[in-house]
């Protein structure tokens, strides 16, 4: 497999932290799927993309369960 953006063929999977935004706060969460190792594309699967977008069908109905990891600040 190349990687369609820079033909580059270190392709490798690997534990990403996808990010979900869900109104003004920031959830990761955790796929395995292939991103090249030169560019940082990444390659999501059908079943990665239901599954983000399932986890964020549940997370706008508040009905994900969420563990406080750290804080986004602003500074102003
Ligand atoms: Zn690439």
């Amino acid at each position: 497999m190349k990687c369609v953006i820079c033909h580059g063929e270190d392709i490798q999977v690997q534990d990403i932290r996808e990010e979900l935004k869900v109104k003004n706060d920031i959830v990761y969460v955790q796929i395995h799927i292939p991103v090249c190792r030169t560019c940082g594309e990444r390659y999501y699967d059908r079943r990665t993309i239901r599954y983000l977008e399932d986890i964020e069908r549940k997370l706008k109905q508040e009905k994900g369960k969420l563990k406080e990891v750290g804080k986004i600040l602003v500074y102003t």
